[in-house]
């Protein structure tokens, strides 16, 4: 059941939609792709800064106190359970903050979005172009429409809608618009950093109207696997005696030795949640050899693993099989393969949660399906969540077309999106 005055700011909302919308083709229009980790091509980080800028002045509009500023990777300290890639290039992607008062009494909220959008991908695939925001059978068309420009926008009207209904909320807003979420997840960590807290987070990243409260950790990894070199047209003595060793067929052992490392956790007790698939391991990228009659003398496998929060141990796990496989063949026993790891946390909170609840009751109190969900991979609220101990959901739309080409977010879905934060909000942070 809705309150008269949330009647009111929910019925602003259908009647002026479309302000909704012209704001998201806005954001479209910035090219805030985050930077690849290999600088490949000319990069251009200005639009990032315009960006911000657009939403620093949006922000100041609404009474919000913004400011603006420079990550800098070197300054982040560890993050418990998390690996900070001190090296990355983060210049001319600033973070915006804005904080709003409330009348005092409520309890306190940050909305959390990222800016960064993944690459486009091959422009032949897009029917428009993925930056400007076209308009097409109720869908706005572009790169970052629903991951998460389409969440960015939703979260600042609803606040913007709920104060030109006259309402005034009782608690505080902290509004954080964060980039690289899609690289290094380093945006938001800086802000947890920084000490911006609250009771409880909303980053409204796309999930399909679900209320998302548990996300896999990560971790990466690369395995080095060395052989000998030699010609390979020619009959080689034994390694003892100097002959060659083939480095890819050394490392067919590791690869297996990864798949039975799914294939365990598959079923295994400690892997399994109510919420999330189990953790698994998924080699990604081979390198090796270098020419077509010469033995192979070092491999390089890639691999990527998610795992469930609370299995941080199987960083250990993987590096003792590579190992004890490893010892079971001579040439590898006397020639170990070296394992480099970067991982990140996972995280989860309680789906009773009175954050949780609020969002999905104001899902459901607007006709809206909403269960509490997991996810593969991961989000900022992992940092919200463990660093900053701020219970964190995500609730957006539809999440069917990120990263992918063609983008888009429903209109529609749009418009329940911002009803269901306005509504979190007003119950959240309490109003008069
Ligand atoms: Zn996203």
């Amino acid at each position: 059941m809705l309150s008269d005055q949330e009647r009111r700011v929910v019925t602003l909302i259908d009647k002026n939609c479309g302000e909704v919308v012209e704001y998201v083709r806005k954001l479209i229009n910035f090219k805030t792709v985050t930077p690849p980790f290999e600088a490949t091509e000319e990069e251009d980080r200005d639009a990032n800064k315009k960006f911000q800028e657009f939403i620093y002045e949006t922000l100041k509009e609404m009474n919000f106190e913004p400011e603006m500023w420079e990550i800098e990777p070197s300054k982040l300290e560890q993050a418990p359970g998390y690996g900070v890639m001190a090296d990355r290039d983060l210049s001319d992607l600033p973070v915006v903050i804005g904080k709003l008062k409330g009348a005092g009494k409520g309890k306190s909220l940050i909305l959390n979005g990222h800016y960064d959008v993944v690459s486009p991908g091959e422009l032949e695939n897009w029917h428009h172009d993925p930056f400007e925001g076209v308009v097409e059978d109720n869908k706005i068309y572009g790169r970052g429409a629903c991951d998460m420009k389409g969440g960015i926008a939703a979260m600042i009207k609803a606040v913007e809608f709920i104060q030109r209904a006259g309402v005034r909320l009782n608690g505080d807003i902290t509004l954080e618009s964060v980039p690289d979420e899609e690289g290094s997840l380093m945006g938001t960590l800086a802000c947890c950093q920084r000490g911006y807290k609250a009771d409880a987070a909303i980053i409204p990243e796309p999930t399909d109207f679900n209320t998302l409260v548990a996300m896999r950790g990560y971790l990466a990894g690369k395995i080095t696997v060395l052989g000998r070199g030699g010609h390979a047209e020619i009959t080689q003595p034994h390694w003892k005696e100097g002959g060659a060793v083939n480095a890819i067929s050394k490392a067919v052992r590791i690869i297996q030795a990864l798949e039975d490392l799914t294939e365990e956790w598959r079923t295994r007790p400690d892997t399994q949640h109510r919420l999330l698939d189990p953790n698994h391991i998924v080699p990604t990228v081979i390198h090796g050899g270098k020419w077509a009659i010469s033995y192979p003398e070092k491999v390089e496998i890639q691999f990527t693993s998610n795992f469930i929060p609370g299995t941080e141990y199987i960083q250990k796990e993987i590096e003792e099989r590579i190992m004890s496989v490893a010892a079971t063949d001579p040439w590898l026993k006397e020639n170990p393969p070296s394992i480099e790891t970067f991982w990140a946390y996972g995280a989860e909170i309680d789906e009773n949660t009175p954050i949780a609840q609020t969002a999905m009751e104001a899902a459901n109190d607007l006709g809206v399906k909403s269960k509490s969900v997991g996810m593969g991979s991961l989000t900022d609220g992992v940092h919200l969540i463990n660093y900053s101990k701020i219970p964190t959901i995500s609730i957006g739309t539809a999440e069917q077309t990120a990263h992918g080409a063609n983008e888009f977010v429903d209109i529609d879905e749009l418009t329940a999106l911002t009803k269901i934060l306005a509504l979190s909000i007003l119950r959240w942070c309490g109003h008069s």
